[in-house]
């Protein structure tokens, strides 16, 4: 039997039962001391510690009490609300929006700013801090802890820059995640938009945790896959895993940016669906988006028409997903998504059950997304939240 040669020292190990206490208040809401002692394993006088910590630290709050067994009361506890935040950052082709959220990731305050394509990312980078700085202000006396950055595209881990944004080129070369923390003296963190939507996902709700195999797909501007297999994002070496964008739908296909042809996204992102109805349409101004969902929901017949094609292209890209995956779920989300739901459900389940066996289509759960607001967005507060919780000391700056 082998027999490691590192041992985890004691500060390890408490950061270790810290970050379980908190992650479990975040997950219950209201906990007694007893129940995160029982939850966690750890021993009550442990747990009584870490709270005390926690308590002192502004971390978390008594909330009243709890009825337990046979008439008892005890003290609930629940994450405190009132003193940090962090904020989300989502930088897309079209836009960028910031977020302000609590540690329950409860969205404060948000800004979302429209760019152009032809525009520098310099200036949109020198845009986005400027709405940082903003937000920051806004907040009041609340205290920042860390932001979280949702970028599309490939991107280098450990790096923190994009390495390609289709449509859009020049990311490359603004170091994200070293910029940001030099301007805001914080912790950043970068982190490809589908993943991100995967951790809203698994954070707002309790059904996800118990998947095996969970695939959500960012179906947007640009196409991605946030994968969890038990509950872990499967990342790839250079945090690559999940460009499903760029996996080929036809050898022959359109050329793409990355090298490939016939990738994924060029056939069903929101820029490529917008613009084959307007070729379509042949209007002498070009509509948007969100006037094409509107026309759908009136019952166009050329939108509907170039809607069903994107959806059963997308329906093409989750069946090579499941056939090298097999996941149990699949969740879709973003902006293609909210255009007509049903239609695209619909599609995708028909195109998806044509093309793989029947032992897998049985298995197999595809729906979309039903968390309202920018799952994306959220993934990003989420991603700074949840470096928080794995080292809360480190953070709010006590030991
Ligand atoms: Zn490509």
């Amino acid at each position: 039997m082998a027999i490691l040669n590192t041992g985890i020292n004691q500060d390890k190990i408490q950061e270790m039962n810290r970050s379980l206490v908190i992650s479990l208040l975040r997950e219950e809401g209201v906990c007694s001391r007893v129940q995160l002692a029982r939850r966690t394993d750890l021993k009550q006088a442990t747990v009584t510690n870490i709270i005390n910590d926690f308590i002192n630290w502004g971390l978390v709050k008594e909330v009243g009490f709890l009825s337990g067994n046979k008439g008892r009361r005890s003290i609930g506890i629940a994450l405190n609300t009132d003193i940090y935040r962090v904020i989300g950052v989502r930088l897309t082709r079209k836009n960028y929006s910031v977020g302000l959220f609590d540690l329950t990731d409860k969205m404060h305050l948000s800004k979302s700013v429209e760019t152009d394509s032809n525009d520098d990312p310099r200036v949109i980078f020198q845009n986005i801090t400027q709405t940082i700085t903003d937000i920051i202000k806004e907040s009041g006396d609340c205290k920042i802890l860390s932001i979280g950055v949702a970028i599309p595209g490939p991107f280098m881990k450990k790096e923190g820059r994009i390495v390609l944004m289709t449509e859009v080129p020049g990311w490359q070369n603004i170091l994200i995640e070293k910029e940001l923390e030099e301007i805001f003296c914080m912790p950043v963190f970068l982190e490809h938009d589908a993943n991100l939507g995967a951790y809203a996902q698994l954070w707002h709700s309790k059904d996800i945790k118990k998947s095996e195999g969970l695939i959500y797909i960012a179906a947007g501007q640009g196409i991605g896959a946030g994968i969890l297999i038990n509950g872990e994002l499967f990342k790839g070496t250079l945090g690559f895993a999940g460009e499903i964008g760029h996996t080929s739908i036809k050898f022959d296909g359109h050329k793409c940016e990355c090298g490939n042809r016939g990738c994924l996204e060029k056939y069903c992102s929101s820029i490529v669906f917008t613009n084959a109805v307007n070729r379509e349409m042949h209007r002498s101004e070009k509509i948007k988006l969100r006037q094409i969902a509107e026309l759908i929901k009136a019952g166009d017949e050329i939108c509907l028409e170039q809607y069903k094609i994107a959806c059963e292209y997308l329906g093409i890209g989750i069946v090579n997903l499941i056939n090298s995956f097999n996941p149990d779920t699949i969740i879709i989300g973003d902006e293609m998504a909210h255009i007509n739901p049903q239609v695209m459900i619909d599609t995708i389940n028909k195109t998806v059950k044509d093309k793989v066996i029947p032992e897998v289509w049985n298995n197999l759960k595809i729906k979309i997304s039903d968390i309202k607001n920018d799952s994306i967005l959220h993934g990003a507060g989420i991603v700074a939240i949840n470096e928080i919780f794995k080292r809360p000391a480190q953070f709010v700056n006590i030991d």
